[in-house]
């Protein structure tokens, strides 16, 4: 602790500093001066956390006052919403209760300080369903008071902008779990800006090697892209300047992490990607009332400067995105002959864009203008709500159904009668039965699409009409999980797959209770688990249901298996498939458990350990090179896994304290498989240099070659062996120098 030295004079000094910037910013804002009130809390808060202090050293009060600041700054929110952020770690950190809160600051300020106390509590939880309940938890709290959820979003922005004082397995959890729920969330909400900013330091803490080079060549490639920017919008100025417009034109380039996720799906290099520039027109509307017609004039203007790309032209204006988003975009041809995104917008859209619906409240109550942003939101939240009615017994289960929901673009469909529907892309037909009525879905056996005939797994697009076909004799089937894409379809199938196979159950355990009275034999689970082997099932639920489905018909044979001893039994348990297999994990576990794990350790991945205690994932493949971290299974194994996999991610959202780093220190003495992608125009005696480079130049294995030619168009995938990823990188390299081969990336 600072003792009285001129140390804690500067600490206090800062302090007072960053508190009155917040002040300063807030009285900037439009909102209602309740300068006392946050006064109040700012007051309460440092007294609470006094001689507290952060992982990096600073006093705890620090934290609080940046959150705030972002909320009041970045999102928009006033006087309830500083008070709650300078609140929020109150009643978790200190011995005040919501009580405390509530009598001071009122029901408003506890309600939200409760709800963020709730989240917070476990949000390090060992166990998966706890992450998962308390995101519940979060969920609720947040269709309460959407303020809750706000709060927290700036919460996780400042925890993220000071995560470099963290230990690295800490930083991968929280980096992991920001872009598995909060990046997600912040873009269900709108704020735009903020998830592109969490997005980024996850990305940054998680491949800080890939970071940096993307903002290396970024910076390198400015110059060229400024010219480009200054070329293509000289003649644009000149005709908004001569109409009189009143705008602005700024560029957008393209997020790290946006370019990185590009890389990575659709397997380019950073030079590859030609939207990196895109170009906005932020203009005020002389008159609100004007708004989108000046959009579509601006427009205009611009097609007759450059050619439009028929098919990329974005109306978000008449149907704005679920998260509220509105603007007009067009793609133009530079004169250059490249393809640039230009993104028409008003200030209101703007503001709307980058700040989210909170700002929507600002230009609602200044303009008196008509919400659609926020209706969306209110359904959206609607559905929310109806996911946490219907309880799903599967923890991560619930995460994914939510994710569903979060980052699915939209399409706009219509009812027969021309009702617009918005739908989450790749919808299906399935999906749109279930969005209007329950019955209509359980009960759909197929459409009719723009008056043609298709099947209900028919994937709708934008401007499809639709009619509903359904028959009383249909009834929900396990497999229509797969064709459905929304989070509301998933659930009520599920649900009443659940329930139809409760009731399948009952029957079961009916015809089972009689069937044991018959034969007077006395009812034993023991002789129900020998059933169930004997039919070579599972479960035991999967027994009742199987005879309740009557699919199984119990008689004599089934009699004679109870009455048999059970030393009989076992003499052939060990030949059923699932028992040997529990087995084997059994021995492997006891070779690769580690005894005691220091999860602030970052363990050495070598040639040594990777034999004797580490095992490589099974799903995303890591090799010596890739970033990777450890993940410590129920068994206590450390499983590696590569920190980009999405089963890695979803671990470490769930299982955060289970997290440990790890870094490669190997020798080329290990092979590793991996598998490449290789793409390009078909000629004779190219697939026999491909295999020469590898196999021969290299002298590495390959493990399966799989190509295929369509017209004139060769694409395939080889798997290989390497040491690591050196080596892919030097195959890919002299791969790349193969004639017509157009394109050589690893896969995932
Ligand atoms: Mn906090």
């Amino acid at each position: 602790m600072v003792d009285e030295s001129g140390n804690e004079f500067n600490e206090n000094q800062e302090v007072e500093q960053a508190y009155q910037h917040l002040i300063d910013t807030y009285l900037g804002t439009n909102h209602r001066k309740k300068v006392e009130l946050i006064n109040k809390a700012f007051n309460f808060a440092r007294q609470a956390h006094k001689g507290v202090r952060r992982h990096s050293g600073e006093p705890y009060i620090m934290h609080p006052i940046a959150v705030a600041q972002i909320a009041c700054e970045e999102i928009g929110l006033g006087s309830t919403s500083i008070c709650s952020a300078l609140l929020h770690d109150v009643v978790e950190d200190t011995d005040y209760t919501v009580e405390d809160i509530r009598n001071i600051f009122g029901d408003k300020i506890a309600l939200i300080v409760d709800g963020l106390t709730k989240i917070s509590g476990g949000i390090f939880g060992v166990h998966a369903s706890a992450q998962a309940e308390n995101f519940k938890k979060l969920l609720l709290t947040m269709s309460e008071d959407i303020r809750v959820i706000l709060i927290k979003i700036a919460d996780r922005l400042h925890n993220m902008r000071t995560l470099g004082s963290m230990i690295p397995s800490k930083q991968y959890k929280i980096a992991g779990e920001t872009l598995y729920i909060y990046a997600p969330l912040a873009h269900r909400l709108g704020l735009n800006k903020i998830k592109t900013e969490l997005e980024d330091l996850s990305f940054r803490y998680e491949h800080p090697e890939e970071y940096k080079e993307i903002q290396n060549k970024l910076e390198h490639t400015r110059e060229e892209r400024d010219n480009v920017f200054d070329e293509f919008t000289t003649p644009i100025r000149k005709r908004l300047d001569k109409l009189g417009f009143n705008y602005e034109i700024k560029e957008r380039v393209k997020s790290p992490y946006s370019i990185w996720n590009k890389m990575q799906t659709k397997h380019v290099t950073f030079e590859e990607i030609y939207d990196i520039l895109a170009v906005r027109i932020i203009f005020t509307p002389k008159d609100p009332s004007t708004e989108l017609t000046d959009c579509f004039n601006i427009y205009v203007q611009l097609s007759q400067i450059y050619k439009a790309h028929p098919e990329r032209l974005r109306d978000w204006l008449n149907h704005p995105k679920a998260n509220g988003y509105q603007a007009l975009h067009v793609t133009l041809m530079s004169h250059k002959g490249e393809w640039i995104e230009v993104q028409i917008r008003s200030n209101r859209m703007h503001e709307i864009a980058e700040q989210g619906f909170a700002a929507h409240w600002k230009y609602k109550e200044k303009t008196g203008l008509e919400d659609d942003g926020e209706r969306e939101l209110e359904k959206w939240m609607r559905t929310i709500k109806e996911i946490l009615d219907d309880p799903q017994p599967n923890a991560l289960d619930f995460l994914e159904t939510i994710k569903l929901n979060l980052y699915a673009q939209e399409i706009f469909v219509f009812t027969p009668k021309g009702e617009l529907k918005t739908m989450p892309q790749n919808s299906t037909v399935l999906d749109f039965a279930f969005s209007i009525h329950t019955f209509l879905g359980s009960h759909c056996i197929g459409a009719k699409v723009n008056h043609k005939l298709v099947p209900i797994s028919h994937r709708l697009q934008s401007g499809d009409q639709i009619e509903i076909l359904t028959s009383n004799s249909q009834h929900v089937q396990q497999n229509w999980i797969d064709y459905v894409a929304t989070a509301k379809a998933k659930g009520k199938i599920l649900a009443i797959l659940r329930r139809e196979q409760r009731e399948q159950q009952k029957a079961g355990e009916e015809v089972l209770t009689h069937f044991f009275e018959k034969h007077d034999l006395v009812f034993d689970l023991n002789d129900v688990d020998k059933l169930v082997e004997y039919h070579q099932l599972k479960s035991r639920e999967e027994l009742l249901q199987c005879i309740g489905k009557k699919e199984i018909e119990i008689g004599e044979n089934d009699a004679n298996i109870i009455r048999r001893k059970s030393g009989n039994s076992k003499t052939w348990l060990r030949f059923l498939p699932f028992r040997k297999k529990k087995k084997d994990i059994e021995i492997d576990s006891a070779e690769k458990t580690v005894e005691k794990i220091d999860l602030k350790k970052t363990i050495q991945l070598n040639e040594e350990t990777l034999k004797s205690t580490y095992t490589i994932a099974e799903c995303c493949h890591p090799i010596p090179g890739d970033d990777v971290l450890g993940f410590v299974d129920e068994n206590n194994h450390i499983i590696i896994h590569k920190r980009q996999c999405a089963v890695a991610s979803r671990l470490k959202a769930s299982f955060g304290p289970r997290i440990l780093a790890a870094k490669w220190d190997t020798h080329k003495q290990l092979f590793f498989p991996v598998s490449l992608n290789i793409k390009g125009t078909d000629r004779i005696g190219l697939l026999n240099e491909v295999t020469e480079i590898v196999s021969r130049k290299f002298d590495v294995n390959i493990r399966k070659l799989a190509i295929e030619v369509r017209e004139g168009i060769f694409e395939g995938e080889i798997q290989l062996y390497v040491h690591d990823v050196d080596d892919v990188q030097t195959i890919i390299k002299n791969l790349k120098n193969v004639k017509n081969l157009q394109s050589v990336s690893r896969m995932n």
